[in-house]
């Protein structure tokens, strides 16, 4: 298959010449973020690079190893956006078939781990989402793209009111895609730009899907729309607009773990941290260009809907989903708290909305406005 980085990476570690046991595959463990799920097959002794052969057959992808056995059959199930299982079979005393049950077609990246401070050898498999490479031509027409993301959706309602009531009166799922629709239909009407939604209806949409939606329509702006609730500081209300900032880079490895464990759960509280902000890594060009996308989006908020009302811009500091796509501006917009009665009222009038919709879109258009600009000074 075109494309396929099925790379045997075995460079980090050098062979015993005297090794001769065959190694001893025991253990499946594997870990998932939004970006890669990799999984881990522990073994005794050491496995040779040319002892292991993979394949791609459809969804499937195959390792067959030589001179390896398994302690016996073992089978993992994960809970994974990109592999749904594993199975070690063993052929023989000496040969095993591992299998990997791929979601759909994506890369993958074979090689091991030398043992090490009391670590076994490992046979590392790294998938990664096949729109993660996805490079974006250059446009020569200056129409402008961006991607508006109502926060949840479907089964997952965001925060709710009352907190951890089944039958909320309340919903962030409804709010954020109310003012989301009204962002959007303000856009459509300015000339040069296209707006692409990550969701119209009330659907769930898994974040993988979001995130794909974003890097394949190679948008100029990501903005996601959220509600906010924080049950023990009721006096919290007002607009917020976060973005991603390069301390959160370093941050990146930690949280997007961390974030994996709740994508599921969605909590009444800090909703934000499971929402798929999108963040270039590559480089900090998109820092400053989410920043400037922030400030204009606060600057015309602050305009159309009220100065106290917004809370300015802070920069986004844990729990959240990263991604590497390319020259993505972000942000993440939380547009009050359901905890606050004030905001609680406001949030679901009609005209609350609008006025919050029109300030969104105003920062949106002024920031792509002034990306034609640039463009054609050059
Ligand atoms: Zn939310």
């Amino acid at each position: 298959m075109k494309g396929f980085l099925g790379a045997l990476l075995f460079s980090s570690f050098s062979y015993d010449s005297f090794a001769r046991e065959r190694a001893l595959i025991y253990r499946i463990r594997y870990s998932s973020t939004i970006e890669r799920t990799r999984v881990v097959l522990d073994c005794k002794g050491e496995v040779k690079k040319k002892d292991i052969k993979e394949k791609l057959v459809g969804r499937v992808l195959w390792l067959d190893v030589k001179n390896t056995g398994a302690v016996r059959k073992l089978v993992k199930r994960l809970r994974s956006p990109l592999v749904s299982e594993v199975k070690v079979l063993p052929i023989s005393s000496n040969r095993v078939k591992v299998k990997l049950v791929l979601k759909s077609p994506h890369k993958f990246k074979v090689f091991g781990l030398r043992s090490s401070c009391g670590r076994p050898f490992r046979i590392v498999i790294d998938v990664f989402p096949d729109f993660l490479t996805l490079s974006c031509p250059v446009k020569r027409f200056p129409e402008r793209v961006v991607v508006i993301d109502p926060g949840h959706g479907g089964k997952d309602p965001g925060a709710v009111w009352p907190i951890g009531s089944r039958h909320p009166i309340i919903r962030e799922k409804d709010i954020t895609l109310a003012i989301a629709l009204k962002v959007r239909d303000y856009l459509k009407r300015v000339p040069g730009i296209k707006v692409i939604m990550t969701r119209t209806k009330d659907v769930y949409v898994p974040l993988l899907k979001r995130a794909e939606i974003a890097a394949k329509s190679c948008a100029d702006a990501f903005v996601s729309i959220h509600a906010d609730s924080m049950p023990n500081y009721p006096s919290w209300s007002g607009v917020t607009v976060f973005k991603a900032s390069p301390r959160l880079f370093a941050k990146a490895e930690r949280t997007a773990k961390e974030v994996a464990k709740r994508i599921n759960l969605c909590s009444d509280v800090m909703c934000w941290s499971i929402s798929p902000l999108l963040i270039n890594m590559s480089t900090t060009v998109t820092f400053a260009e989410s920043s400037r996308l922030a400030k204009d989006i606060v600057s015309s908020l602050k305009a159309r809907v009220n100065e106290d009302l917004v809370n300015g811009i802070r920069d986004m500091k844990r729990n959240i989903v990263v991604l590497k796509t390319p020259g993505r501006p972000a942000v993440l917009i939380e547009c009050g708290f359901l905890t606050n009665p004030t905001d609680r009222r406001r949030l679901v009038e009609r005209w609350y909305q609008e006025e919050l919709a029109q300030g969104i879109a105003k920062g949106i258009e002024k920031y792509l406005a002034s990306l034609n600009k640039v463009a054609y000074e050059r």
